[in-house]
């Protein structure tokens, strides 16, 4: 005779999460926040991607930019993001998920050096980059088009997934819209040993936009912006699990999982060194 308390569960796997720095700007905090800052100072920017790393299968969130694209952009590269990869000993010919939060230039470029990966994206992300609001340069800017078309060009190989709503891609890894920033952004939650990380990207660029519930000054639908600082408080196992897209903090709060990639690389899945800002927020 079965019963639930005789059926052993069947454990979510853990895995490793690591931020790779491979950029990073000069700012200032009204650059920031909608209704610029009454304080206003120096609010650098960092520039990330991501990697998920479990027992069975890897996942690469976003793709960064390249040198040539830093120096358009004017921004100062620090480490092809690719080349990061290897040191953590992933070769990018070896991976075989993408996971694009969103179609922004500082998340997609880079693609072509996954020539053997799907990528994983919200099919609103794809509307909206290729949708009406592109003629406006306002939302347009943060978008290169020939990124664009190249990920219509990699749909038309069938080397997209194009996800509406939530997905499952893996046990402990789940795929969650929180549009805002733009129309079809989605965040990623992670099974960790320390529990449901959350890897925010822009859903929150720094910690204080979502501490404060103040928007960041690029973005779509602002209400939807705010209402997605409360989609990522839901899915993460406490505010210490939230991990912003753009935050320099984040390389001070976790560490480097080894001494000669400090300032590139820190580890996620094990406790930041001191409780994250998103702890202290200031609710309503
Ligand atoms: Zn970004």
């Amino acid at each position: 005779m079965r019963n639930a308390s005789a059926t052993p569960a069947i454990a979510v796997p853990e895995y490793e999460v690591y931020a790779l720095r491979y950029a990073t700007r000069g700012g200032r905090r009204a650059e920031h926040f909608v209704g610029g800052d009454p304080h206003d100072g120096e609010m650098p920017m960092d520039y990330f991607v991501w990697v998920v790393k479990g027992p069975r299968s890897t996942f690469v969130v976003d793709t960064g930019f390249t040198a040539a694209m830093a120096a358009k952009r004017r921004r100062t590269f620090l480490q092809c993001p690719v080349q990061s990869l290897a040191a953590l000993g992933i070769q990018g010919d070896s991976v075989t998920d993408v996971i694009i939060t969103h179609l922004h230039y500082d998340h997609v470029g880079n693609f072509d050096k996954f020539p053997n990966a799907r990528f994983h994206l919200q099919e609103r992300e794809l509307a909206y980059a290729t949708g009406r609001y592109m003629k406006y340069p306002f939302f347009a800017h943060s978008f290169e088009v020939d990124e664009v078309v190249g990920m219509v060009r990699l749909n038309y190989d069938g080397r997209v997934e194009l996800h509406n709503g939530e997905v499952e891609l893996a046990p402990g890894i789940t795929l969650h819209p929180t549009p805002g920033h733009t129309a079809g952004l989605q965040a990623v939650r992670v099974h960790t040993r320390r529990g449901w990380v959350v890897l925010a990207s822009d859903t929150t660029h720094f910690f204080e936009n979502m501490t404060t519930d103040r928007p960041f000054t690029v973005g779509f639908h602002l209400g939807h912006m705010v209402d997605a600082f409360r989609i990522l408080e839901s899915l993460a196992s406490s505010p210490d699990h939230i991990i912003p897209g753009h935050d320099p903090l984040v390389m001070q709060l976790y560490r480097p999982p080894e001494a000669r990639l400090e300032g590139i690389v820190v580890r996620l899945d094990v406790e930041p060194t001191s409780p994250a800002p998103a702890s202290a927020r200031v609710r309503r």
